[in-house]
């Protein structure tokens, strides 16, 4: 769109003038939201001049509006935006407040900002109940137990979250993830992490500030999300020092964690019991799962490989 004030300077220019500008003034005056605008006021033909640009203004911009092709493409001035005339005082105004576009737009940024993850894919973010499938029986139960704790858990609640295991491709982690969405989508914060690579992660970052706020924020945010735990290469270090620590303070908080892994909760004793240097802690692999088992509600989920269909 040209500028207004260019649009005026160039008619203003031509020796047609007076004809344009009153042909541009009936079109403005023509304009159905101008007529309701007015109704009820007493418009001077010298208010109405002094305000042209004004009601110009207001006139082109409502129609890209109303041909509005997408919010990435909005023309307006003020992407977005939608313009409204007012009375301020005896002078006319565009007032500019955010399109039902943009409110929606706005508020989807908002959910996504509520959801944290680390090394999780992007497109495995999008998943939501709505588009999950639930044709298998062995994974309905996993299904409605995660779609209830996402859709009634409130802050401050003392709620349980879900131990989800089974085997490879039977989406756990989409599971998770559509939790995530619907959690959002109730304002509710989680964090959703890939254990395996986080644990890879935290050794390069140990010193760092990095490392410390990553650690702070998977103790605090209201909902924690484990994912593929038991695959992680296993050390005293990542037992004893973070994850023990990470999970006994949610659980003096009540804070509701969820984890996914291959493992059932036997096999993953035997995966803390055992660290790559070959020593054998049974009492300290005990005491993750005791507080995994406090932490989540264990549920099997079975059924095809969705990654070999692919
Ligand atoms: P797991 O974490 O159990 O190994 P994933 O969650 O990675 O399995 O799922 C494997 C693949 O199947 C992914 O590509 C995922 O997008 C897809 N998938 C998983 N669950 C569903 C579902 N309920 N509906 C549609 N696609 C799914
Ligand atoms: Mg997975």
């Amino acid at each position: 769109m040209k500028p207004i004030r260019e649009t005026i300077h160039h008619l203003m220019n031509r020796h047609d003038f007076k004809e344009r500008y009153e042909a541009m003034k009936r079109d403005i005056l023509n304009d159905r939201h101008v007529q309701s605008f007015l109704r009820g006021h007493d418009v001077t033909d010298a208010m109405l001049n002094r305000h042209l640009g004004k009601l110009y203004e207001f006139v082109q911009q409502s129609k890209h509006c109303e041909r509005c092709p997408s919010l990435e493409q909005c023309p307006n001035l003020l992407k977005g935006y939608t313009p409204h005339l007012i009375w301020q005082g005896k002078n006319i105004d565009v007032q500019y407040e955010r399109c039902a576009r943009k409110v929606q737009d706005d508020e989807r940024k908002k959910q996504q900002s509520l959801i944290r993850s680390l090394f999780i894919p992007r497109d495995m973010l999008q998943a939501s109940f709505d588009q999950l499938e639930t044709d298998d029986l062995g994974r309905i139960e996993a299904i409605e137990l995660a779609n209830t704790f996402a859709s009634t858990y409130e802050v401050g609640k003392r709620t349980k979250g879900l131990y989800l295991y089974g085997s490879f491709g039977v989406g756990k982690t989409y599971l998770l993830a559509a939790m995530a969405n619907e959690l959002a989508q109730r304002h509710i914060a989680s964090f959703l992490v890939y254990v395996p690579e986080f644990v890879r992660s935290l050794k390069s970052s140990l010193q760092t500030d990095a490392f410390q706020d990553t650690i702070e924020y998977a103790k605090q945010v209201p909902v924690l999300m484990l994912d593929d735990l038991g695959a992680e290469l296993m050390s005293s270090w990542w037992r004893d020092e973070v994850l023990g620590p990470i999970l006994q303070y949610r659980m003096l908080e009540h804070l509701p964690t969820c984890f996914t892994s291959n493992f059932d909760l036997k096999r993953l004793t035997h995966h803390f019991a055992h660290s790559q240097r070959g020593e054998e802690e049974q009492v300290k692999a005990a005491r993750i799962i005791e507080r995994i088992i406090y932490l989540a509600t264990p549920i099997e989920m079975k059924g095809k490989n969705r990654r070999i269909e692919m």
